[in-house]
């Protein structure tokens, strides 16, 4: 019988708030599917929620990283280097806009909160792969982000974040690209709403799911656990013929015109 195994290999999980994390979601899955998980928190407002959740696999090391930051970024990727001596999986789970971008209309967007909402949810992507790579160059492995509908379509009031997932869909095709002869795979999970910490600053998320939910082929919003699972497959070896894509984890709700 054929069954997720990622025993033996690293993960190293950014982006955990709480417990309604995606990323927390994604960690459990890869726990379960056998793998050595290492865990990044924002700031130390977040320090106690990602200690207390990661306690779930005594093993994994709890670093404080935030992507803005050379120095967090470059301590994490050594430590991961100390402790395990490669890295096989990369989870970027991260994204922020500043909330008046989120809130005015996208023709107010201010050149500083691009920047902000670009740099901190799509370049950060690109620099870790950057960091992420030399850890994995002699057996290869899999970077992983997420994504929303948003970067295709019009949804209203996600604004600069639609600009954002679009750069970072982009990214992960680019890098794909150019990391593929090193056997590295990188691929976005496209995810239906979900209410977590960040999912609640968008305005009028209620209704965003609601839609979902009324519109989607499957008659329902998705729950963590399916991005979470997802993200299982595509970080193991069922998945060594995939990269370079968005997958969508939504209930069908993208394939939908009316
Ligand atoms: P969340 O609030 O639980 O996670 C967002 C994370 O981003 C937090 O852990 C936060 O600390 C981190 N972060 C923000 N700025 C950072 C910085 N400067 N440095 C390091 N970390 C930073 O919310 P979530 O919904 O789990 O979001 C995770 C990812 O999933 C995001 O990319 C989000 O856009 C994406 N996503 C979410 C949904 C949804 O409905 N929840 C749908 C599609 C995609």
């Amino acid at each position: 019988m054929k069954a997720i195994d990622l025993s033996g290999k690293t993960a190293l999980v950014l982006g955990v708030a709480n417990q309604r994390s995606l990323a927390w979601a994604i960690a459990e899955s890869l726990g379960e599917g056998g793998a050595q998980l290492a865990f990044t928190y924002q700031g130390e407002r977040l320090q106690k929620n990602v200690h207390t959740l990661a306690a779930q696999f005594p093993e994994a090391p709890v670093m404080a990283m935030d992507v803005t930051s050379e120095e967090q970024v470059e301590g994490v990727f050594a430590r991961v280097e100390r402790e395990f001596g490669k890295l096989d999986i990369l989870i970027h789970s991260i994204a922020f806009a500043p909330r008046e971008a989120l809130e005015n209309e996208f023709i107010d967007t201010t050149l500083e909160s691009w920047r902000i909402a670009l740099e901190i949810s799509a370049y950060s992507f690109i620099h870790l792969a950057k960091h992420a790579v030399p850890l994995m160059e002699d057996k290869g492995g899999s970077m992983l982000a997420l994504t929303y509908m948003a970067s295709q379509r019009v949804v209203p009031k996600y604004n600069v974040m639609g600009a954002a997932k679009a750069a970072l869909e982009h990214g992960v095709r680019q890098l794909a690209g150019e990391l593929g002869p090193r056997n590295i795979r990188v691929n976005a999970i496209s995810a239906g709403p979900v209410p977590t910490l960040s999912a609640r600053g968008i305005s009028g998320f209620s209704n965003m799911s609601a839609h979902h939910r009324e519109k989607a082929p499957l008659g329902r919003n998705i729950e963590a656990r399916e991005v979470g699972d997802t993200a299982l497959f595509l970080s193991s070896d069922l998945a060594s013929g995939i990269t370079g894509e968005i997958v969508y984890v939504d209930a069908g709700y993208n394939i939908m015109a009316l």
